[in-house]
């Protein structure tokens, strides 16, 4: 690009709004950059303003800076000054103005005119849109179950604009999903230490145990995580362990890798803390000022985890789970990270636990290069605060830790109550598609007498949308304001704006706005919404934090996109008022699962359908592309790159199946049954049969269905992979199963039968 000077810049953009803001904006990032300039395109002549903003294609949330021409996002690349990505940008990211530009883009209101599913749609105001949902709630007021109001969202968290307009109106039943609906880890990490998640300190690593994560290619923190993975390789010369049931990319990049048997990762936590308590390899003296259990009880306890016993169970021989164990206590700082093949398991919080407590066994707790407590700013919501409607969700109450977290349950919830919710409100989220037993999930959405109305807010007719009443179009990332507030993978805390860094295409709105509105046509939610904009309620939202309001407050947020008040690690945090647990303490022995009957300190427990299926069968695992998730498969990009999905299944089995290389094999269980090509290879555990998870869309636009068009975007003349298909949906074999403790899904708990068609 041609540099032009600030001053010749802003002469040439005459004053109009927009284009200052870009400037302004712009002229932050220059300044960052120690180059106040902006700039002309080389390409098309035109100039090109930058603007900060934040991604949300995952939970990582990096920093971006979205180069813009004549209202249009030409790239999107890294934002240098945020901590966490570090000015780096992975392929979603870049990918993610494909969304905005998407040809099957939903750009206004519609309401179906058949019967639900069929396909009839009629356009409609926002007027209109807003008065029916509007009537709806009023009618569940007037009915006095509030609790008939259902909201679930796939935003990886609760919006928070939303969660007010929730509470205001006082419904239980308001439903988001983790990251990749790791309700286990959540509630895990809860009941441990007070907060819901780690950081592990990567980048100052010596020693890294990694049971199940993909950090090469797609982690809850992607991006920041495996750039400091990485580092920690490369600097630290840190050695990296692997437990896997598959050669993901970060199992091929360790030192070593064990095909691990599934849902066992907890047992060798388990043995490993065994192997160092009795070899007196412990850290005594965290384990005793630091932890609720005492040490000798804590060595009693374990002593039953042999690695003898560990070993016939998980496959992974005894010798080397005493030779890590002594590893990892011994080259410190050392860290654990794990993966949802750990966590959405039936035994996935004992296994968090277990992993959670070799760290503390070891005193890696909140130390450098250790397995770190999440930091981020508390924001304190503007006044009038709405009273909160209730922790426990109506719909979730027969589990033993009823949770906010379940989306993917509460499909399968309103079909166990029964009784009809008379508005099931869907944001960013597709359980359609991405539900387990999505034909079950497919008949409760389209049966009127569970669901009266029901409306999806989304970018695409997902096809959620696709059976939904009323679908509402939403703004993408780049066209909405929200503040993100980790994760802080640099381990200080930080304030991220996402910012529009265009107009909204066609009628698109934010959810924001729609909350905004409904909010303010009811009198019982109208008091707690006086913002007149949802910028303004953003703004009000961080004006309380001192330091940034020293540093230049709003105006440094949309200059500089991000704000860190720390300019280094606090590491043992917990030293100054303790954890944030009843006791203050780690709690190896928590009460509150007690107090429930779940057992209180970490175990091990087998996996029933294992059990129930005697050695038998074969364990079915999905897994992601680095390069895609289902929500970006409109990505003419990404797709093109990833647009099917064999089933990787290791030769040994194979051959007892008398299944050979390339053949049509048909994958079967309980909830279903698809037809795939299989895939020989040696990178994955004889019992187990792996696949992705992020294609086969029947709906989601034509690019997502691998369908040659005709746009205004000519690139869509050139889709070429329908020939070679466009992948299965895997999600149709897969049972929907429910922990009887989180009410989370035990994603990975499947086991099929395969055999060639
Ligand atoms: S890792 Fe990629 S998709 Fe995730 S927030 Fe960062 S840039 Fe976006």
């Amino acid at each position: 690009m041609d540099k032009l000077g600030r001053r010749q810049f802003l002469k040439l953009a005459g004053g109009a709004a927009g284009v200052a803001a870009a400037a302004r904006a712009a002229g932050g990032i220059a300044a960052a950059a120690d180059e106040a300039q902006v700039s002309i395109s080389r390409t098309s002549r035109r100039v090109r303003s930058a603007a900060p903003s934040t991604c949300q294609l995952c939970q990582a949330r990096c920093g971006i800076i979205c180069f813009v021409e004549d209202d249009r996002v030409v790239k999107i690349e890294g934002n240098p000054l945020h901590p966490g990505n570090r000015g780096k940008l992975c392929a979603k990211g870049q990918a993610g103005l494909n969304l905005a530009y998407n040809p099957d883009r939903i750009l206004y209101p519609m309401r179906r005119t058949g019967k639900r599913g069929d396909g009839g749609w009629e356009r409609i105001t926002w007027e209109d849109a807003i008065d029916i949902i509007s009537a709806r709630l009023g009618e569940i007021k007037a009915s006095g179950n509030r609790n008939s109001f259902v909201f679930q969202a796939g935003t990886m968290t609760m919006p928070r604009f939303a969660r007010r307009f929730l509470d205001a109106y006082g419904t239980t039943n308001a439903f988001c999903s983790v990251p990749s609906s790791d309700t286990n880890r959540l509630m895990a990490l809860a009941a441990t230490w007070g907060e819901e998640t780690e950081i592990s300190d990567l980048g100052n690593a010596r020693y890294i145990l990694n049971f199940g994560a993909n950090p090469y290619e797609t982690y809850f923190y992607h991006l920041p995580a495996v750039q400091r993975l990485i580092q920690a390789r490369i600097e630290n010369r840190a050695k990296l362990v692997t437990f896997d049931v598959r050669l993901s990319n970060t199992a091929g990049k360790s030192d070593e890798w064990y095909a691990i048997n599934p849902g066992t990762d907890g047992l060798v936590a388990l043995a490993m803390g065994n192997v160092i308590m009795k070899e007196g390899l412990h850290d005594e003296e965290f384990l005793s000022r630091w932890t609720n259990y005492s040490v000798k009880d804590l060595a009693a306890h374990l002593s039953r985890y042999t690695p003898e016993l560990a070993g016939d169970i998980s496959g992974v021989p005894a010798r080397d789970i005493i030779r890590l164990a002594r590893e990892f206590a011994g080259d410190k700082p050392a860290t654990t990270i794990s993966g949802t093949g750990v966590s959405m398991r039936d035994n996935g919080m004992h296994s968090i636990r277990s992993i959670a407590l070799l760290n503390a066994i070891t005193g890696n707790i909140d130390v450098k290069g250790g397995y770190c407590l999440p930091r981020s700013y508390a924001l304190k919501e503007p006044d009038p605060v709405p009273p909160t409607a209730g922790d426990a969700p109506e719909l979730a109450r027969s589990s033993v830790l009823p949770s906010k977290t379940i989306a993917h349950s509460v499909l399968p919830l309103i079909k166990k109550k029964g009784a009809p919710v008379g508005l099931l409100l869907t944001y960013m989220f597709n359980p359609a598609y991405s539900n387990a037993s999505s034909s079950e999930v497919d008949g409760i959405l389209r049966d009127e007498r569970l669901v009266s109305l029901s409306v999806v807010v989304d970018i695409t007719m997902s096809e959620t949308a696709a059976l939904a009443d009323i679908v509402l179009p939403d703004t993408t990332y780049l066209e909405r304001w929200d503040i993100e507030t980790g994760p802080a993978l640099g381990l200080v805390p930080l304030i991220s704006l996402r910012q529009p860094v265009i107009k909204p295409l066609g009628e698109s709105r934010s959810f924001n706005d729609v909350c905004l509105a409904l909010a303010k046509k009811d009198p019982d939610t109208s008091p707690y919404f006086k913002f007149r904009t949802v910028e303004s309620y953003f703004k009000s939202l961080v004006s309380g934090l001192p330091g940034l309001a020293k540093s230049g407050g709003w105006d440094y947020l949309r200059d500089k996109g991000v704000w860190a008040g720390e300019a280094a690690p606090v590491y043992r945090s917990y030293s100054r008022e303790g954890f944030n647990t009843p006791s203050r303490k780690f709690e190896i022995f928590s009460q509150g699962l007690a107090d429930k009957d779940v057992s209180p300190l970490p175990v091990w427990e087998p996996i029933p359908e294992y059990v129930k299926s005697n050695g038998q069968g074969l364990f079915l695992v999905t897994f992601k592309w680095g390069v895609l998730t289902s929500s970006l498969a409109p990505s003419k990009w990404l797709s093109e790159i990833v647009h099917d999905n064999p089933l990787w299944m290791n030769p040994e089995t194979a051959k007892e199946l008398g299944i050979h290389k390339g053949d049509l094999v048909k994958v079967s269980s309980p909830a279903g049954a698809i037809e795939t090509r299989v895939r020989l290879t040696q990178g994955i555990h004889p019992r187990v049969v792996a696949m992705s998870g992020q294609v086969g869309h029947w709906g989601m636009g034509r690019v997502a269905r691998a369908e040659k068009f005709n746009s205004q975007d000519p690139d869509t003349r050139l889709v070429w992979w329908k020939e070679h298909g466009h992948g299965k949906h895997a999600n149709t074999v897969m049972v929907h199963s429910a922990s009887p403790v989180t009410g989370a899904p035990g994603w990975h708990d499947n086991v099929v039968k395969v055999a060639r068609v």
